[in-house]
């Protein structure tokens, strides 16, 4: 298997939480592996296992230029010596963004599909259509969310379960698969709170339910910003003055919304009194200079 560090829960001290009673605490799993790196190591974990076990040699999924996925699924084919194709949405520019050179460099062959057939990802007919064109492969889709990447996350879910005390885990949602394992995991006296980063994905609570029927979570619309890798001088403002204050680095992308929107939930009283808010640092720095 790829190797994995065993991460740090990092308390944060504030005056903020103070006043509010509440106590944050970070689990900085975006230290858990240089590059695979996040949830998304959790999310490959058995997907890896089944391409080992089937004794695949390559990997195809789908992603955008800026994907966070593309990146680490590139970067763990490589460790494991298996072959991987990327599917990318639109066009290709030149030259790579460091998303997609970071990729090819690590081995994976990039393929460009525009917006309107990249809708159709998940369609038997285009699935074929690629196996006619590259063969056999293990298929991982956008965003590694399938019922492996769910289990991935609901062990790492458990194992945080027994580590540590909380009340609340707070995390960002991108297509749901990692809250859907973190809820399945996660003992069901704790609540769970998604921050997604697209705009007006309603949708997703459909896409959670695939894959648990607990019902002890909820997500908060208001932080998106715009939209998927959309951000504001606000954002980036926040994003600098958390980094500087706590020395804990976020990505425009994902966790800044997400921390953003803790913050601003700490002051609207959101929280109960006295609870201790973990916060699921699903790593994505990569991203961080690019928007
Ligand atoms: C991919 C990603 C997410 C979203 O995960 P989903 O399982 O798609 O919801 C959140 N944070 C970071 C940093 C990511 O890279």
């Amino acid at each position: 298997m790829i190797k994995y560090d065993k991460t740090q829960i990092q308390k944060i001290k504030s005056q903020i939480f103070e006043q509010s009673g509440v106590q944050m605490l970070i689990k900085r799993e975006d230290q858990n592996h240089p590059f695979v790196s996040g949830n998304k190591w959790w999310k490959l974990k058995y997907n890896l296992e089944e391409v080992l076990k089937a004794r695949q040699t390559t990997l195809l999924t789908f992603g955008g230029a800026y994907s966070n996925h593309i990146f680490a699924t590139a970067a763990a084919a490589h460790e494991l010596g298996l072959k991987s194709i990327g599917i990318i949405r639109g066009e290709e520019t030149l030259p790579l963004n460091p998303t997609l050179s970071f990729a090819k460099a690590r081995g994976m062959q990039l393929y460009y599909i525009s917006r309107e057939t990249y809708r159709n990802k998940t369609e038997a007919s285009l699935i074929e259509e690629l196996h006619t064109q590259f063969g056999d492969f293990y298929l991982i889709p956008e965003g590694g969310t399938n019922e492996l990447a769910v289990k991935g996350c609901g062990e790492f879910a458990r194992q945080l379960n027994a580590e540590i005390d909380f009340d609340y885990l707070c995390l960002p949602v991108g297509t749901g698969g990692t809250i859907a394992g973190m809820i399945e995991g996660l003992d069901k006296s704790k609540r769970v709170i998604g921050f997604p980063s697209l705009k007006g994905a309603t949708f997703l609570e459909g896409e959670i339910r695939k894959y648990t029927s607990k019902k002890n979570w909820q997500l908060v619309y208001d932080y998106h910003f715009g939209g998927y890798a959309k951000s504001t001088d606000e954002l980036n403002e926040f994003m600098n003055e958390f980094e500087k204050q706590f020395n804990i680095p976020l990505d425009p992308i994902y966790t800044a919304k997400m921390m953003f929107g803790i913050m601003d939930l700490i002051n609207r009283n959101f929280f109960e009194q006295g609870s201790t808010i973990l916060v699921f640092h699903t790593g994505g720095l990569q991203g961080r200079q690019q928007i």
